[in-house]
């Protein structure tokens, strides 16, 4: 399938989808200067749309919607399959290993906090400064070692192996890191940082949000322990998302959520309670009747973007990424915003301030003249945007409307050309 082909809802097909709010590249709105444009959805590391191939794939699955893997009916048996298949389908995706396991959640957060749920007794957890808040704040429970913002990937794999360094290689650990960073777009040394934490005897786990749209991830190459990502970055609709990796924590732990799905059975003791073996498998952890239609999206888009060659969709992106820069280059008044430099690899995102103004009336700007829908504020890594902007512009919160923080474009494979270059 060409790049081209992976367009977000066209105009004419408007009606698969007319019920959703869906701001896709075809939606015109009104700017200032009076008049109508095609609004330019810039904001795909929020949410980018969903793609009018996995939209054709939910819709194709209406006549089959049944519960799964409870019934002996028809249709209960097809939605079992789609299930599992797309539970197999993203195994591929993420070239997983024997024996791992693909856990549908809900979204990224969902996924980091349930493995935060399955960590072992006196697991200690490291952590860069500069994640996302999803990768931040879940280890509420655990020993939690904050790293510093690195000023590049060599001293983000020096910090990690100096503070691996002194702990006990028999306790657990986890590390926890990102491959894209959501404000700078900047690349990880994910495979550097996943030696340095095997060799202290600890485990790993990717936070692919922003990566996963962007560029292949697999398990085996990067020997990452586990990888979350959310359906709703990767071109499928909100409300889904992955944890995969290592069944073995996850098989020891209690169940993240209890109830039905994740028991195999329940008995009545003589002393009037009840006990219960749980699941061992991906089942464990996806108790109550799962998002099938969120399962089934992922694995469409899964399909699309590898149909698709990540080398073209980066080829692509990366032409865009020098557009903006390009563009900007002659306005003295912006500032891009990076931890290990302008020229790092990146994914297309990009964050920067504009001298004079705030993050959000800028952003609130490009809306209202020029139909250009971007994100401002603080990107939900308050640490990381406070040292980038420094702390006296950094109030605000996630987003939040009166937000003094930065503004952030972000492109992906639906993007048309013209978008950016307005
Ligand atoms: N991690 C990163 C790097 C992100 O950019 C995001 C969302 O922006 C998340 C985690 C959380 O994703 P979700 O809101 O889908 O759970």
């Amino acid at each position: 399938m060409p790049v081209s082909a992976l367009s977000a809802v066209p105009a004419a097909d408007r009606s698969v989808c007319a019920p959703l709010p869906v701001l896709g590249r075809d939606v015109t709105v009104p700017v200032a200067a009076g008049g109508e444009v095609a609004y330019a959805a810039l904001d795909y590391a929020a949410s980018a749309p969903a793609l009018q191939r996995v939209w054709d794939d939910v819709a194709a699955y209406a006549p089959y919607y049944g519960s799964v893997h409870r019934g002996a009916g028809y249709l209960s048996q097809l939605s079992t399959d789609l299930f599992e298949n797309a539970r197999r389908t993203v195994a591929g995706f993420l070239d997983c290993r024997d024996g791992d396991q693909v856990v549908f959640t809900r979204s990224t957060t969902d996924s980091l906090n349930l493995l935060a749920t399955a960590l072992p007794d006196g697991c200690e957890v490291f952590v860069f400064e500069t994640e996302h808040h999803a990768a931040l704040l879940p280890w509420r429970g655990s020993r939690v070692t904050f790293l510093d913002a690195p000023s590049s990937p060599r001293q983000a794999v020096e910090s990690l192996e100096r503070a691996l360094a002194g702990r006990d290689p028999h306790g657990p650990a986890l590390v926890c890191v990102t491959g894209a960073s959501n404000v700078t777009g900047e690349l990880w040394p994910v495979g550097e940082l996943a030696a340095v934490a095997h060799a202290h005897g600890a485990r790993i786990v990717l936070d692919a949000a922003q990566l996963a749209p962007h560029h292949a991830v697999s398990l085996r190459e990067l020997d990452v322990d586990w990888v979350a990502f959310s359906g709703h970055k990767l071109y499928a609709p909100f409300g889904s998302g992955v944890l995969a990796g290592r069944a073995d924590w996850l098989r020891r732990a209690e169940p993240y959520l209890a109830g039905g799905g994740a028991s195999r059975k329940v008995t009545r003791r003589a002393d009037g309670g009840v006990d219960v073996e749980w699941q061992e498998g991906a089942a464990r952890h996806e108790a109550g009747s799962p998002n099938v239609i969120g399962a089934h999206a992922i694995a469409s888009a899964c399909k699309a973007l590898t149909e698709a060659g990540f080398e073209a969709l980066a080829a692509r992106e990366q032409r865009l990424i020098r557009t903006v820069r390009e563009g900007l280059a002659d306005v003295p008044e912006v500032r891009f915003l990076s931890l290990f430099g302008d020229d790092a690899p990146r994914v297309g995102v990009l964050s920067f301030v504009v001298e004079g103004w705030t993050g959000s009336r800028f952003a609130a700007a490009l809306s209202a003249e020029y139909g250009i829908g971007v994100r401002d504020g603080l990107f939900c890594a308050h640490p990381l945007v406070s040292g980038l902007l420094g702390d006296a512009r950094a109030e605000g919160g996630c987003g939040a409307p009166e937000s003094s923080g930065a503004v952030r474009v972000s492109f992906g494979a639906g993007t048309p050309d013209e978008h950016v270059e307005r």
